[in-house]
């Protein structure tokens, strides 16, 4: 054997994709938190992307801040972070080869005529969008695409498998034809839509593992299956369920509930936070400060509660007096 071989690449990639649309609230932070453990507990890479494609709602201020609460709570990347925002070309490569497959179409409705289509008296229940325009003849898309029809591109989901398997979740079933319908991959403002971009992206970096909130949970079968489309091979996606408010809602980006520097400015220090977040993950006991190898070393996924954690105050509160001697 040679003492000197240099090492083999690894074999884990995971990563965290933030959007700079607001900032992190502690829901945010414990998946970023759980999707580092996963990956470094296998000795694997650890990416960050930046999911800048909507401009009109992404801030370089909340970039900058996303970051510095990742690095505040001790998750180191391994390289520069990809901005989506400057991948277009490459997007534009890949849809190209997807439009030469027929799986995609335009579609000249807006959100009005889907919705129109949708509520009228025969309209197939439960579908996000009725295939309107999935059999137009192609001379007439082809007509309407050149004098300046605004349209999107839509994938079909026919093909699509009706359920995949989630690593935490399971198998999942869902049924995109009867549920969701042929959904967009190139916006009509001439932006690609996330589920295109995600799934490239994630593949394109090589990530093997997506671990991510449970109501993206849909998301990863589309995903999954863009990939699919794409003969690129998927991640392991792994979903974990979701921490909630204490009035059982949803914690929000948009609202700011509970980001990290509302809890700083309340006197509670990032790694009371992130000690707090390790406990929600079931790793370590109320008021417990384990160090991040520590964590790295008692990660496993079979001790994610299996239900949504409420967060609490009252628990926080704990770790952050524990903090003084
Ligand atoms: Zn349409």
């Amino acid at each position: 054997m040679n003492a000197h071989a240099s090492p083999a690449r690894p074999l884990s990639v995971g990563r965290y994709a933030p959007s700079p649309t607001g900032s992190l609230h502690l829901g945010n932070l414990r998946t970023a938190l759980a999707a580092y453990l996963s990956a470094r507990a296998r000795d694997g890479r650890f990416l960050v992307r930046i999911e800048d494609l909507d401009r009109n709602r992404s801030r370089p201020d909340l970039i900058v801040e996303q970051l510095a609460d990742l690095e505040a709570l001790g998750i180191e990347w391994d390289s520069e972070p990809l901005r989506q925002s400057g991948r277009g070309d490459i997007y534009a490569g890949h849809f190209e080869r997807l439009k030469r497959t027929g799986l995609v179409y335009p579609c000249f409705c807006s959100r009005k005529d889907v919705q129109a289509a949708l509520s009228a008296p025969h309209a197939p229940a439960g579908r996000g969008y009725p295939g309107t325009c999935a059999n137009l003849p192609a001379a007439v898309a082809q007509e309407r695409i050149a004098r300046g029809d605004r349209h999107s591109w839509r994938l079909r989901v026919q093909q699509a498998p009706k359920s995949f398997f989630d690593g935490f979740a399971g198998e999942f079933r869902y049924d995109l034809e009867a549920e969701g319908g042929d959904f967009v991959l190139l916006r009509s403002d001439g932006f690609f839509a996330y589920q295109f971009a995600c799934a490239l992206d994630d593949a394109l970096s090589g990530v093997t593992e997506v671990l991510r909130g449970a109501d993206l949970l849909d998301s990863g079968l589309r995903q999954a299956y863009v990939l699919a489309c794409l003969r690129l091979a998927p991640p392991r996606y792994c979903h974990i369920p979701l921490m909630m408010d204490e009035g059982s809602g949803r914690l929000s980006k948009r609202r700011g509930s509970a980001d990290l520097r509302a809890f700083a400015d309340a006197g509670f220090d990032a790694l009371a936070v992130r000690s707090y977040l390790a406990h929600t993950l079931g790793l370590c006991e109320v008021g417990e400060w384990p160090a991040m190898t520590e964590l790295v070393e008692r990660w496993d996924l079979a001790r994610v509660p299996r239900e949504e954690v409420l967060f609490s105050q009252q628990t926080l509160a704990a770790f952050g007096e524990s903090q003084s001697p």
